[in-house]
């Protein structure tokens, strides 16, 4: 693996810098940005933005010409994703389209569909929701309860409900997961538009950032076949691979960075940040955001020269999520003003990162998955 960034790298950043300032109306840090990136004002104003950086060639840049990105180095969308999570991703819930949506509707989709969905999502005017977990549980997938039943006509009638599902208020399409057997693993994915007759969306209050806890609910809801993406009951490998994406594709180590920088600043500037203790456990926190950050490097690494990553992916993940729960901590500890209204910013991490143990995959299946994978220790 190669340490630096390349001189074309470093351009791509700084273009990517240059751009966000532009684009960024006035009243992003006071009345957009504070409400987090699933709220609906940043959705909203994430297919404003999104367009802006479509039309200058920066939304999909790295994805391949034919589905309109420019074919442009993969380590580009790192960056992208580095560069959005240190603005507040002003992209909103778009990241995903471009992370592993589109991605996944290159190699799976049927021509229909990816003539339908991919320039949609590279002009950056289209939401999508994830629709996976359910009330029963969401590291077990397989238990999944939600159902599609075929019907005489070839359609399929849903009927079950998701929960935890992001953005779901606001968004245009749900990539939705659906039982279609009665085996275990007889799991099919949906690409249906939210406005489908029979879905009903509740949202609930809670602490975690605004936008994600919400419950979808299907009723008899009518799905044609052609909204059915990868063969009936063969939905596995998709899915393995959309989370793989997810785990290692928000660069959290980046905006944890800027996060503890200000924390400093504030205790700096109180005159606190001379005590040892306090020091020592912000070098440590820098540390371990580190350690995150090469380990996520890495997993990059593997999956620009390989295709895809392996356990080093939850190992990754992992320490990113341990690297996060050590800064709140010491926000709670030294800075916990900032909770209470004062700098949005470190508010925002503390609060959008109250889950980050438990979205994409929770830490505790995470380290089986490394004991199994990296440790050869046995299941049980
Ligand atoms: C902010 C946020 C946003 C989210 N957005 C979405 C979304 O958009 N779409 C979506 O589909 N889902 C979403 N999720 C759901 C997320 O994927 C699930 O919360 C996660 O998969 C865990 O599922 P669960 O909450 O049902 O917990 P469960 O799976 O019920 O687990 C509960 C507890 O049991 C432990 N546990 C479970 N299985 C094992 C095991 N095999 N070994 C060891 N421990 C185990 C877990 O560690 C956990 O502590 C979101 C979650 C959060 C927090």
């Amino acid at each position: 693996m190669e340490f630096a960034w390349t001189a074309e790298q470093d351009a791509y950043r700084q273009k990517l810098k240059t751009t966000i300032e532009e684009l960024l109306p006035d009243n992003w840090t006071t009345d957009i940005a504070p409400h987090s990136y699933g709220s609906k004002e940043q959705i909203e104003y994430s297919r404003t933005f999104c367009a802006q950086l479509a039309e200058r060639g920066l939304l999909v840049q790295q994805w391949p010409s034919e589905y309109g990105g420019g074919d442009g180095d993969p380590w580009q969308q790192w960056i992208l994703a580095e560069e959005m999570m240190l603005a507040g991703e002003p992209r909103g819930p778009q990241y995903m389209n471009v992370n592993w949506i589109g991605p996944a509707l290159m190699a799976h989709g049927t021509p229909e569909q990816k003539a339908e969905h991919l320039a949609r999502i590279a002009s950056g005017k289209v939401v999508w929701c994830q629709g996976f977990s359910e009330p029963g549980g969401g590291s077990d997938l397989a238990g999944m309860k939600t159902k599609a039943e075929r019907q005489e006509d070839g359609s399929y009638l849903i009927n079950g409900s998701k929960i935890w599902t992001s953005y779901s208020p606001f968004a245009d399409y749900c990539f939705l997961l659906a039982r279609t057997g009665e085996q275990k693993k007889a799991i099919s994915i949906f690409l249906i538009p939210m406005s489908l007759k029979g879905i009903e969306v509740h949202t609930f209050p809670g602490l975690v950032g605004k936008g994600h806890l919400n419950q979808v609910y299907f009723t008899d809801v009518v799905v044609p076949e052609s909204m059915r993406m990868g063969e009936e009951g063969q939905a596995w490998p998709i899915i393995t691979y959309a989370l793989r994406f997810e785990r290692v594709s928000v660069a959290r180590f980046h905006i944890g960075r800027k996060v503890l920088d200000r924390c400093v600043a504030q205790l700096q500037a109180e005159g606190r940040f001379s005590d040892t203790a306090v020091r020592v456990r912000a070098g440590r926190i820098a540390a371990l955001l580190e350690a995150g950050r090469l380990l996520s490097y890495y997993v990059i690494d593997q999956r620009v020269k390989q295709g895809s990553d392996d356990v080093n992916g939850n190992i990754a993940r992992v320490s990113v999520s341990a690297a996060t729960m050590e800064l709140q901590a010491f926000i709670m500890d030294y800075v916990p003003d900032a909770l209470t209204g004062g700098d949005y910013v470190i508010n925002e991490f503390f609060r959008a990162n109250l889950s980050s143990t438990i979205a994409a995959g929770a830490y505790e299946v995470q380290l089986n998955l490394i004991a199994h994978g990296a440790l050869n220790l046995p299941r049980s």
